[in-house]
């Protein structure tokens, strides 16, 4: 297969191969999408964002031992990322209360949990997403229970590693969204991006939201939102 023919397109990313049949190309789109597709924009320089920031966060967490598909960035919309087949969960790890969890539950948005929990989505557009319980996931057979409690402890790890890097750059990490993906040997890896499309993150004085709630919620300033935040991280700064 020529390795310019996309295998596979998201919202926010397209897939290619490589000559290499354990290794996929990843690009980043400059395309902005909320509330399952509804709402839409073309946010230049975007996808180059995400790629370095979710460069950063893999990078942090590989010094941290945790196994992620990111292999290395190779252009500035690019990225390499070992090929797994993706579970289709979305696993939501919440420290403070934001988003549907204030929806579903009622609690005030910024209501701090007693302790971060961890909820599952299916992955069908289709469906609109919807939350499931370990039951759902059995029925459907869309992990198996130890993947599901694997996946969890994951999160929760994860969740710990950039809570603590997050608050030494004056962030607070309201909660984030990790997919998870299979290899060929059968090990489950971390996979697909960790950016402020899939996070949000709060600053810590001022409560300033600095992530894609910014564009759901016709904020403005998104794209200079995602620049601070990868200049917190330590990424240079742009013109
Ligand atoms: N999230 C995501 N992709 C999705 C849904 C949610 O990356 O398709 C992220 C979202 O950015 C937030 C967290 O998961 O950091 C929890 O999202 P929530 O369930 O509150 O839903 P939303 O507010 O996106 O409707």
């Amino acid at each position: 297969m020529s390795t310019d023919s996309l295998l596979y397109e998201g919202k926010a990313k397209q897939l290619f191969p490589t000559d290499d049949l354990q290794v996929l190309r990843v690009v980043y789109k400059d395309s902005a999408t909320a509330f399952n597709g509804e709402k839409k924009a073309e946010l230049e320089g975007k996808g180059v964002l995400n790629n370095q920031i979710s460069k950063l966060f893999f990078d942090y967490l590989t010094k941290h031992g945790v196994e992620h598909h990111f292999i290395e960035m190779i252009s500035d919309y690019e990225q390499l990322v070992k090929r797994v087949s993706i579970i289709p969960l979305e696993v939501v790890v919440r420290n403070i209360a934001a988003g549907s969890l204030v929806k579903r539950v009622g609690l005030a948005e910024g209501t701090q949990l007693s302790r971060p929990i961890v909820e599952f989505y299916y992955k069908n557009d289709g469906l609109g997403d919807p939350l499931m319980n370990q039951d759902h996931i059995a029925m459907l057979e869309l992990a198996t229970s130890d993947q599901v409690g694997h996946m969890r402890q994951i999160a929760l790890q994860v969740n710990d590693i950039l809570q603590l890097y997050l608050e030494q750059k004056g962030l607070v990490l309201v909660d984030f969204k990790l997919e998870f993906g299979v290899d060929p040997s059968g090990t489950l890896l971390l996979a697909d991006e960790i950016s402020p499309d899939t996070c949000r993150f709060w600053d810590n004085v001022t409560g300033k939201k600095l992530d894609k709630d910014r564009f759901r919620q016709d904020l403005g300033n998104v794209l200079e939102a995602y620049q601070e935040i990868y200049q917190r991280l330590g990424g240079a700064s742009h013109a």
